[in-house]
């Protein structure tokens, strides 16, 4: 069918790709790539021939009508990003919008997905979540964002860059505070996937005294706000209690 096709790729295990989704990039008559020397690697090692253009953030809205072009002649197209579901943080988003603006079909394939991956294996509550993507990189940006979600009870999950994961440890330690638990997830579906979970303080201490867990890539997601402590009591009592404690004589 003429359509736009959304389709994820592996976030590292090639063995993540579906057959539907090789089928769809095979068949198709134009794949939209993050980039196409990147994806080139993937779909020749799946022997996928069909021609490429590259769609990143800097040239997506106008690369958005050329594509709705190609739709209007009766060709359909793929959208797929350097790894895992494209516009989860990766570029998308405009031409998603502008194809289903111009009445075109965008079908979605299920697939890889950095976010929800970590998730199902946390061990954090999985029932209500929120995906926050990019910590800002400017400190002061950190703690702002963090503070805002200080109080929010749902797991919060965001995608981290290696260089900069002590420096937002550390944000979140300051921001949460050192006792929020976490889980880091690191490489999963590759050689080195690891899983650390603990305290901010606990994890952070692990990572700085592993330069091995500063490398590769990386989702950190943090228990959200808890309303009660394990006895049950609103975790605001026993703040005020903790303050009044210092205050009194
Ligand atoms: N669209 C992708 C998805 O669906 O997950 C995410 C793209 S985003 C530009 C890249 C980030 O995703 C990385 O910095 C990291 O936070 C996360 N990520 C991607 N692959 C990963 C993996 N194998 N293990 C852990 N995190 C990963």
């Amino acid at each position: 069918a003429v359509a736009l096709y959304i389709v994820p790729t592996p976030i590292g295990n090639l063995g993540d790709i579906s057959s539907r989704a090789i089928d769809v990039l095979n068949n198709v008559k134009l794949i939209a790539c993050e980039d196409t020397r990147h994806s080139g690697i993937l779909l020749s090692h799946f022997g996928i021939e069909t021609r490429k253009t590259a769609l990143h953030d800097h040239n997506e809205r106008d690369r958005a009508d050329w594509i709705i072009q190609k739709l209007s002649n009766g060709e359909p197209v793929a959208l797929i990003s350097d790894a895992g579901t494209p516009l989860i943080s990766d570029p998308g988003y405009h031409l998603v919008s502008q194809v289903r603006a111009a009445g075109y079909k965008v079908i979605p394939l299920p697939g890889a997905c950095a976010a929800i991956t970590a998730l199902s294996a946390s061990g954090l509550p999985s029932d209500r979540f929120t995906f926050e993507g990019f910590l800002p990189s400017k400190e002061k940006g950190r703690i702002d964002k963090l503070t805002e979600l200080k109080e929010d009870p749902r797991t919060l999950i965001f995608y981290e860059s290696p260089h900069r994961i002590i420096p937002s440890l550390e944000s979140i330690l300051v921001a949460l505070g050192e006792d929020r638990e976490i889980v880091m997830a690191r490489e999963m579906t590759k050689t080195f996937e690891t899983f650390l979970c603990g305290t901010v303080k606990e994890v952070l201490e692990q990572v700085k005294a592993d330069p091995n867990q500063q490398k590769g890539e990386i989702v950190l997601m943090c228990h959200g706000y808890r309303l009660n402590d394990e006895e049950g009591i609103p975790t605001v009592v026993i703040s005020t209690l903790k303050l009044l404690c210092e205050e009194l004589p």
